[in-house]
């Protein structure tokens, strides 16, 4: 707290550069300014307009602007005659922000001078302005912020009923194709995940975030991207300015504003670097994941939504581990898909991966994913006071039976297509998982009278809350294998919301009760001949895989873009000699600093020398 107090006072007095420490969550460097984003408003469209589009662009502001002009001066015409007076008087106040320079004059000029879409001049415009705002000392005028987001508002619902913007880009259009403009970083307070999703083939080349945890949704959305993101920056938001320039230390977990030339010209180099390092790496794609003492390990990749299946395939993902299928049913107004709709997405994934297995996890809503647009923080706040302990996942699937079995029905039939293996999430308790298995039988009943193809299905479960962990033996009766969702075990198992910033330096992967757990279920499930996968953001960490490679696992389940780091990773370890370590590992007090001597004792002996394990 103190850090940014200093930071904001440094930023008031005189602009120089500073920095904003957060945590890293995705790795790399980003250069480039700031777009600041009202997390309310971070749906809005951001793309740049070519050149000859520009007068176009501006003209569809100038209609906008006109159209609410007509629709306030009809809202005063038609007021009733007993209205208050204060009622005209705020409208007077609208049209006056409206036709304020300040507000659409500089608005062109964004798009004049950046080439932004009208939207998005319009709300990195309000940013500028709502800031001046805050800062005003008579409190009658601060207020006025209120009246100028309605106005804007009012804008930005009539450039949607307006001419269309036909010159967006394609999706996949990124910000580094748009040669002459300068690279942007996207900096909000908070961004759901699925807000989140949007941005996947986006202009912005990193993320900063006020909020958030390294294993929040929305920060493993980010990672996914494969750009550099910082979260739980805390201040951020509020202590850069619009187009600020800015550089994102992904590594560090660190943002510095206004780098100063010599700063730039490091990261500069450090960017080129870290882009050399992926290159080469880029080139194991094809080699197969084996270890230096020949145990084959099977690399899989998860995925949000089916057209990353492609991306997967491309990084040398032997299958999909985990297909979160909760984010097909977000931001839809409350409106579901249908089973359907689901049914081409899961055959597309299924499609796209070419015969190789397609884990589909069934829905995982609630805790920091909602169904409507919301962030954690609002989710926090407005709903169920603990929302990461309340109805989500398979709890409420099971609660809402009609849509559970329309889902597993949709899975089904893309079984049909190829691979398909079915993943219930966060089961805790043996009336869940019979309850589950039910519905499954049910589903497919249907399915048959209906004349529908669908083929033999493996189901798994999450090994996700200690519970399901410490009743593993149950657990692996009913089913044909497990996945071990590392994100929400260290949660549950430490008492630590993983998207609460406050609380991240005690979300602990390291911790003694965690690896127990963890080893204690590859072991059973290996016991009982069935297997066991890692698809949490563990299994994509580096740092881990040799010790989960000891523990006896096989199978990894990541982000498409770890795996070629993970598989440098197999490459190089021999599973045999760490699996000796395992036990003292487990049994330090300190895992973390265990791990790292015995992973420097065998690299040690593997170069001839002979160092003693400690
Ligand atoms: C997990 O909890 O580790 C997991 C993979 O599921 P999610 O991150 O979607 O909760
Ligand atoms: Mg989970």
């Amino acid at each position: 707290m103190y850090q940014c107090e200093l930071a904001r006072l440094a930023a008031s007095i005189v602009r120089m550069s500073f920095q904003v420490f957060g945590l890293p969550v995705s790795r790399g460097v980003a250069i480039g300014r700031a777009v600041l984003v009202a997390s309310s408003r971070v749906d809005v469209a951001h793309y740049f307009v070519k050149d000859e589009r520009v007068d176009a662009e501006i003209d569809r502001l100038r209609v906008a602007r006109d159209a609410v002009a007509t629709e306030l001066g009809a809202l005063q015409r038609d007021l009733p005659t007993e209205a208050p007076a204060e009622l005209s008087a705020l409208l007077d106040v609208h049209l006056m922000l409206l036709h304020d320079d300040t507000l659409t004059g500089a608005t062109k000029q964004w798009i004049r001078e950046r080439h932004y879409n009208a939207e998005w001049a319009l709300s990195a415009q309000l940013e500028v302005l709502a800031r001046q705002f805050d800062e005003m000392e008579d409190e009658y005028l601060r207020e006025r912020k209120a009246d100028l987001e309605q106005v804007v508002e009012r804008m930005l619902r009539a450039m949607a009923r307006g001419p269309a913007s036909s010159y967006a880009p394609a999706p996949g259009v990124r910000a580094r194709d748009f040669a002459g403009e300068d690279p942007l970083v996207l900096v909000a307070n908070d961004i759901a995940p699925a807000d989140m999703l949007q941005f996947k083939r986006s202009v912005f080349t990193g993320f900063i975030t006020d909020v958030g945890g390294k294993t929040s949704h929305t920060a493993i959305v980010a990672r996914s991207m494969d750009i550099p993101a910082v979260v739980g920056a805390r201040e951020a938001s509020r202590i850069i300015r619009q187009d600020d320039w800015v550089v994102i230390d992904g590594d560090a977990g660190i943002v510095i504003v206004d780098p100063s030339a010599i700063v730039l010209e490091e990261y500069r180099f450090r960017q080129r670097q870290s882009e050399l390092g992926r290159e080469r790496l880029a080139r194991l794609r094809h080699t197969p994941a084996v270890t230096l003492d020949g145990e084959k390990v099977e690399l899989l990749a998860n995925i949000e939504m089916p057209s990353d299946a492609v991306v997967a395939l491309e990084a040398g993902a032997v299958g999909v581990g985990l297909f979160r299928s909760e984010f097909l049913f977000m931001n839809r107004g409350g409106e579901l898909p249908g089973e359907d709709e689901q049914f081409e997405a899961y055959r597309a994934a299924v499609e796209a991966m070419k015969g190789l297995p397609v884990t589909i996890r069934t829905v995982d809503i609630g805790a920091d994913k909602p169904l409507d647009r919301m962030s954690a923080n609002e989710l926090r706040h407005e709903h169920a006071l603990n929302p990461a302990l309340g109805l989500r996942a398979i709890r409420w699937s099971l609660s809402e039976p009609g849509m559970f079995r329309q889902q597993l029905r949709a899975i089904l039939r893309a079984s049909a297509y190829g691979k398909v293996k079915l993943l219930i999430p966060m089961v805790a308790h043996l009336s869940e998982v019979l309850h589950t298995l039910e519905a499954l039988a049910r589903a497919k009943q249907q399915l048959t009278e209906a004349g529908r193809a669908f083929t033999a299905v493996q189901v798994g479960a999450m090994i996700e809350v200690p519970a399901a962990a410490l009743m593993l033996p149950t657990i692996l009766r009913h089913f044909d294998f497990v996945s071990v969702g590392t994100n929400d075990l260290i949660q549950y198992t430490l008492a630590i919301d993983r998207a609460d910033e406050a609380v991240a330096h005690l979300y602990d992967p390291w911790h003694p009760a965690v690896l127990s757990l963890l080893s204690q279920t590859i072991r059973q499930a290996h016991a009982a001949g069935k297997d066991v996968s890692v698809c949490g953001e563990m299994a994509g960490d580096p740092a881990f895989t040799e010790l989960l490679l000891a523990m006896g696992l096989r199978s990894f389940s990541m982000h498409p873009s770890q795996i070629a780091s993970i598989k440098q990773r197999v490459l190089l370890t021999d599973a045999k000699r760490w699996a000796g370590q395992v036990e003292k590992v487990l049994s330090a007090d300190d895992p973390e600093v265990r791990c790292a001597a015995v992973a420097l004792a065998l690299a040690s002996a593997q170069r001839g020398a002979s160092l003693p394990v400690a």
